[in-house]
């Protein structure tokens, strides 16, 4: 079968590799009908994500149908369309059951990380009946993709982890996929102001038809000062991070209002600064962590909503064998003004 492997910092090829097998009774293979290029992947190939070899297939977003299932495996059969959730996990240890998937003691964030992940015409799914999801009937595949990791880690990180309400003011900063994914998600719960920030003019005219109220471009304008007169003064009720460099945690810490949350989602490579001090008498909460993937039963009963269409984020779409020149148009996103990129067998 052809995969993206992972050659070392800088390189990859899209190459042939042994099919994957069952491995223990509970794995499934499942043959990738489509599959995306995450942010992430390319954090792994500039080389800053040591725990990953070369040799490794990368991708942990996918859908596809079940080839082979292992003898232990009983909710899913061969033929089954499945969306794989970019955590595996066993659902049974200590962490599992407090719904911490990404900690499972035999699982986490591995696909395309320490085993072969998506990008692939086959991938071994270990702990399949609780890593992969049956998919409603009828479902846009499209849509889908963007549950494998994207939409529930801006709903679990920055959207639930923020404590978004009705009715509140909410900024986040970063208008990627994933700060993408917080605006499509926070309007479940209506809150009465977005603003989302970014330096990209053409990312922020996409917020607003994705329901922004509200945008403000890093370079052309004062964050800090635009927030501060949008609020009267008061700041944001929750501030988001979507992007994971110090520079916008920092924007989060100056725009939270008294009594607010700072939700940070962005993986951070270096050390940020923590105004204990400003924050301390603001009484703020500040959280962080890793997306479980524990609202993707809950996100998937949403599909169909218009308003909050994840297929919305699609805008590229290659053939499988296209790998290539899909991580040539990502990797260059500004420039090919691409959001996300979808691979279809
Ligand atoms: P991305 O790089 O595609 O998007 C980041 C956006 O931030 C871009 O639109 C960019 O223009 C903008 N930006 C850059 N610098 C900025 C600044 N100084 N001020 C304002 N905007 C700025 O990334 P993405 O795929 O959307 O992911 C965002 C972050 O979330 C990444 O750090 C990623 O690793 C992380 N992530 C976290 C989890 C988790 O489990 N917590 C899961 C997936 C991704
Ligand atoms: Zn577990």
């Amino acid at each position: 079968m052809k995969a993206l492997v992972f050659q070392g910092p800088g390189q990859k090829d899209w190459i042939e590799k042994d099919k994957p097998t069952i491995q223990k009774p509970t794995d499934v293979i499942v043959k990738i009908s489509k599959t995306t290029i995450c942010g992430t992947d390319l954090h792994i190939l500039k080389g800053d994500v040591p725990t990953v070899t070369p040799g490794r297939t990368l991708g942990h977003e996918g859908v596809g149908i079940v080839e082979e299932v292992g003898d232990a495996v009983v909710n899913f059969k061969t033929g089954d369309t499945v969306l794989i959730s970019c955590v595996t996990s066993c659902g049974k240890c200590a962490n599992c059951k407090r719904s911490l998937y990404a900690h499972c003691a035999d699982g986490g964030w591995i696909l395309g990380h320490t085993i072969d992940g998506t990008q692939a015409e086959y991938v071994r799914i270990p702990h399949a009946d609780h890593s992969l999801h049956p998919i409603p009937a009828g479902a846009d595949e499209e849509a889908l993709v963007m549950l494998s990791d994207i939409l529930p880690t801006g709903f679990e990180i920055g959207v639930q982890y923020g404590h978004v309400k009705p009715g509140d003011t909410i900024a986040v900063v970063g208008a990627g996929p994933v700060g993408m994914s917080v605006l499509l998600t926070s309007q479940f719960l209506s809150p009465g102001r977005i603003i989302m920030i970014d330096m990209d003019p053409a990312r922020l005219e996409l917020a607003r038809q994705f329901g922004a109220t509200d945008t403000i471009q890093v370079g052309a304008e004062d964050v800090v000062a635009r927030i501060m007169e949008m609020t009267h003064g008061k700041g944001v009720d929750v501030a988001i991070e979507a992007v994971g460099v110090p520079a916008t945690f920092d924007t989060c810490q100056k725009i939270v209002a008294a009594g607010g949350n700072i939700a940070n989602v962005g993986v951070h490579g270096k050390p940020v600064e923590l105004h204990i001090e400003e924050l301390w008498i603001k009484n703020i909460n500040i959280s962080m962590g890793l997306v479980n993937t524990n609202t993707t039963p809950m996100l998937l009963k949403t599909l169909g909503n218009a308003r909050v269409d994840p297929a919305k984020l699609i805008t590229h779409r290659f053939a499988l064998d296209e790998m290539m020149k899909a991580y040539e148009v990502f990797g260059n996103a500004a420039r090919e003004k691409a959001m996300k990129v979808i691979l279809s067998a």
